[in-house]
This record gives structure tokens, C-alpha cells and sequence, in this order.
């Protein structure tokens, strides 16, 4: 009996110990697994791609030129009605993304400036924290791009056809068309790399920034239609501060001949040349015998800016469609999470005009769809939630389950793409930007609330204030500065601006 309880007792306390040692490798190998699992993310980002072309977010254009591969990432996850960037032109938008922080803080206010490469970026964190990363397309900052493990990046502003790329090992053209290359360059890298560990691709087109040249196959598209004209075509800027009558942005008055097409920005093959030429010098051939004068002018250009425009959007959809279909063919998308968005919105003849730096809405607002199967419930819309480029690197972050360092000035969306905003989440948006003069658009800042926008101009030529209700003046036509009935809301958001001015460390 007694040599059986003893048997009996070494035999409880292996079993105990293989008990601990089974339930260790369980946790270990869920922790590892878990530690496997973070996901991917493919951040697939345009140039000047307004939420006006994108038909998830429906609108006038939907339906004439559909964009079914964008709006499967919008239908399979989330679309944002409210994401606004912080100061609405390229290269700045850029280095927000890359820094989260406002421009003021990354030194890259406007195009002229250089971004200083040796500051913190999330990529450079994300590497840090075992991800594999790259950039492939538009990168408008002119330094050498760093925290990629590979690189392969538009010189300047990028050409249509047959553009410049550079990598770490020098500049070398590629023959065909940028959105196509771009995404054929993704497709490379996703194919060569690392794949025991989770990457960031940053898929970043030149489309549809301008001078809007299609790619040949797209040239039909839309020929034979006419596309509806935006309601404020020919606004005349009353009941607003003088600033915007003082643009050079319009589709009137200041297209010129390469965003026309009666001139080509690439230099192209003599095949796509002859392409291309068959197409439009026909056409600009019949336009300039019109000798068309004032609206029907107007008229016509707008026809030819947007026909561009969106054919040039419709190629940037097709690669969204062919980076889905890779992650689909691959096994990668329960594990990727998916981005699109653009470095601001634009303005698609609406006040008239193209471009983009305006506080308005249409540059303002920015698109943004993300896909995240298992973790955002399909075909959620968030059109409350205020939400912005500033806050993409904190996400970067949070998704690599890195530290977020505390000079971030954006928060993490992760919780708001699950659906459980955060009780402290911002109410309220800064805005400032700083090119003046770019294209007329006078240095200026403002707050919103997500339907009170509250602008000022200061330079002394303007020196005024807008006040705008989006609610009740969705095209923002009338200012409502110091209007009786609006005080209340005006000296609320004038506190607000000087809050977010002292929380962000602006100085006028
Ligand atoms: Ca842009």
C-alpha cells in the first residue's frame, strides 16, 4: 500500500508538471501565434482623388463612372464620411501621413520644403518592430525616402507615361503607364518578400493628380456622355470673404494647354504618341474652329477636365482590383489589413474649379476606406466620427503592436474601425495651410466641428473670417460670420481654435 501511494504521488506530481508544461506551450505557441498574426498593411494612397469620383460615396458620378474595385474595400469593410486632413496639398499631406504630426512640427508645410529623413516615422517604427516595408510610387518629398526596406519612387511629381523611378540604386525610366507600373512594382515586392514576417506597402499613385493624361485603353471611356455639370460651375463668390474670388484655379480662366491635353506633359513612344494624338487632335481641332466664348467655354473645359480625370481614376481601379485579387490568390486577405485613401480631395469643377488647399469641403475631406476581415463589420459606414490623415501613422502602429510614442498628434483608429469609438475621441479638427499664393489660395486656418466650420484669413489684403454651417449650407455659399443667430456657435469655435492652436503647438 505504501509503495503504491508513493507511486501514486510521483505519478500526481508528473502529472502536474506535464500539466504546466502543456498549458506553457499552449499559452507560448497562442502568444507566438498571436505575435504571427499582426496583420499586413497594404496602404494603397492617390493624388488629388476626391470622394466626388469614388461611387461608394455615391453622388452625382456614381453611376456614370463606377468604381466597383474601390468601393468592394468600402462594401467587405468601412467607409468614413468625416476624414479630413490637416493641411490640403501633396507633399505636406504626405509627411503627415508618414509622421503624424502637424506640418508645422515635420517642417514640410508647403511643396517647396524638404522632409528631414532622420525624424521619426511610423514606417521607421514599424521596421523596428519586425515588419517588412516599402514604398512603391509618389513620394513628392524630394529627401531619399527612409524606414523602407525598399524603395522605388516617382522623380517629382511622376509622369503619366513611361515615368522615372527611383530606388536606392538610381533613377531608371520604365516604358507603359504610371498606374499600371506602380502597381506592377507593388505586385513585385509583395512577390519577393520576407515572408515569415508582416509587411507595410505603401501603394502611392501619381492618378489622378494632373495634367491629367489617361492611359490609352481608357480613352473612350466616357466619350460619347455628358457629364453633369457640379451646381456651383460658375459661382460667383458672393457671400463669402473676398479670399476665394482672389483664386487662379478655374476651370475658366486657368487650365492652360497641358491640363487641356492640347499639349502632353510625358514624353511618350511614337505608339502611344499616335495613340494619344489620335484621340485629341481631332477633337481640339474641332473645339478651336468653335471659337467658344464664356460659359459654353467653360463648358467645354470642364467636359475635358473631368472625362480625364475620371479615366484616370478608372485605371487606378482596376489596380486596386489587381492588388485585391493578389491578396485573395495568395492567402493574405484575412490577414492584411486594406487602406485607401488620398494625400486630400479636390474640387471636380465644383466653385468653378480644379486643385485642391481650400478648406472647403471638397479638399478637405478626404476619401477613406479600410478593410479588415474578422475586425470591421462589412459595409459599416462612420459618418460621424471625425477622423484624419494625422491619425494613419498611430494606426500603423497600433495594428504592429509597437509603442505609440507621445508626441504623435493623431490617435490610433483602431478601435474606431471596430466600431467602438473611443468616449474622448476628437470633436473638433484643426486645419491650416500654408502655401500662399499657390494657385491664389491665400494662407488660412480654421476648426470644425463635423458641421460648423469656423476659417480665418489672416493676411492683411483679407484679414477676415468665414463661418460656414454645412448642415443647412452643404456647398458653402453663404458665410454666417456674425450673423445674431450663429454667435453662440462662432465664440465657441473661436475658443476651440485657440484650444487646438495651444494643444498643437501652432503659432500663427
Ligand atoms: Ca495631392
Amino acid at each position: 500500500m505504501v509503495a503504491s501511494f508513493a507511486h501514486y504521488r510521483v505519478w500526481v506530481g508528473m502529472s502536474k508538471r506535464i500539466l504546466i508544461f502543456i498549458l506553457g506551450a499552449v499559452f507560448l505557441s497562442s502568444f507566438l501565434s498571436a505575435a504571427e498574426k499582426r496583420p499586413n498593411i497594404l496602404f494603397i494612397f492617390c493624388d488629388d482623388h476626391a470622394t466626388q469620383a469614388i461611387s461608394a460615396y455615391g453622388g452625382p458620378l456614381a453611376k456614370l463612372a463606377p468604381t466597383p474595385n474601390i468601393d468592394r474595400i468600402a462594401r467587405e469593410g468601412i467607409l468614413f464620411r468625416k476624414c479630413y486632413v490637416t493641411n490640403s496639398i501633396c507633399g505636406p499631406s504626405r509627411a503627415v501621413v508618414l509622421t503624424g504630426k502637424y506640418s508645422h512640427l515635420n517642417g514640410f508645410t508647403t511643396n517647396t520644403d524638404t522632409f528631414d529623413g532622420t525624424q521619426q516615422t511610423a514606417p521607421k517604427l514599424l521596421q523596428q518592430a519586425g515588419y517588412s516595408t516599402a514604398i512603391v510610387g509618389k513620394w513628392h518629398l524630394k529627401s531619399e525616402p527612409t524606414g523602407f526596406d525598399h524603395f522605388e519612387v516617382l522623380k517629382g511629381q511622376g509622369e503619366y507615361y513611361n515615368p522615372r523611378l527611383r530606388t536606392s540604386g538610381g533613377i531608371a525610366v520604365s516604358e507603359g503607364y504610371v498606374t499600371d507600373i506602380i502597381t506592377d512594382h507593388s505586385i513585385d515586392w509583395l512577390e519577393s518578400r520576407d515572408p515569415e514576417k508582416p509587411f507595410l506597402l505603401m501603394s502611392q499613385h501619381k492618378a489622378p493628380h494632373g495634367r491629367w493624361e489617361p492611359a490609352i485603353r481608357h480613352l473612350e471611356f466616357l466619350d460619347d456622355v455628358e457629364v453633369p455639370e457640379p451646381v456651383t460651375l460658375f459661382d460667383d463668390y458672393s457671400g463669402r470673404s473676398k479670399a476665394a474670388a482672389q483664386h487662379e484655379m478655374g476651370i475658366a480662366d486657368h487650365m492652360g494647354d497641358f491640363r487641356l491635353m492640347f499639349q502632353y506633359s510625358s514624353k511618350h513612344t511614337p505608339e502611344q504618341k499616335a495613340a494619344l494624338d489620335a484621340y485629341f487632335v481631332s477633337r481640339n481641332k474641332a473645339f478651336l474652329e468653335a471659337n467658344l466664348e464664356g460659359k459654353d467655354k467653360t463648358r467645354w473645359h470642364y467636359q475635358r477636365y473631368i472625362k480625364n480625370y475620371l479615366r484616370c481614376v478608372k485605371a487606378v481601379d482596376e489596380s486596386v482590383g489587381r492588388l485585391l485579387d493578389y491578396l485573395d490568390d495568395n492567402g493574405l486577405s484575412d490577414n492584411t489589413i486594406v487602406i485607401y485613401s488620398s494625400d486630400q480631395g479636390f474640387y471636380l469643377g465644383e466653385h468653378g474649379w480644379f486643385d485642391k488647399r481650400w478648406m472647403y469641403e471638397e479638399s478637405f475631406r478626404t476619401p477613406l476606406l479600410v478593410r479588415w476581415p474578422g475586425h470591421i463589420e462589412a459595409g459599416s459606414v462612420n459618418r460621424d466620427d471625425i477622423v484624419s490623415n494625422l491619425d494613419f501613422a498611430s494606426t500603423f502602429l497600433d495594428l504592429a503592436g509597437a509603442p505609440l510614442p507621445e508626441d504623435l498628434q493623431g490617435a490610433s483608429l483602431v478601435p474606431v474601425l471596430r466600431g467602438a469609438t473611443p468616449q474622448d475621441w476628437r470633436k473638433t479638427h484643426y486645419y491650416h495651410y500654408y502655401e500662399s499664393g499657390g494657385h491664389g489660395v491665400p494662407l488660412h486656418f480654421g476648426v470644425t466641428d463635423g458641421r460648423y466650420k469656423l476659417i480665418r484669413f489672416p493676411e492683411s489684403h483679407l484679414d477676415s473670417w468665414e463661418l460656414f454651417d454645412i448642415e443647412s449650407d452643404p456647398l458653402e455659399l453663404e458665410s454666417r460670420y456674425d450673423d445674431p443667430a450663429l454667435l453662440e456657435v462662432q465664440s465657441g469655435l473661436h475658443s476651440e481654435l485657440k484650444r487646438l492652436q495651444s494643444l498643437y503647438e501652432v503659432s500663427e
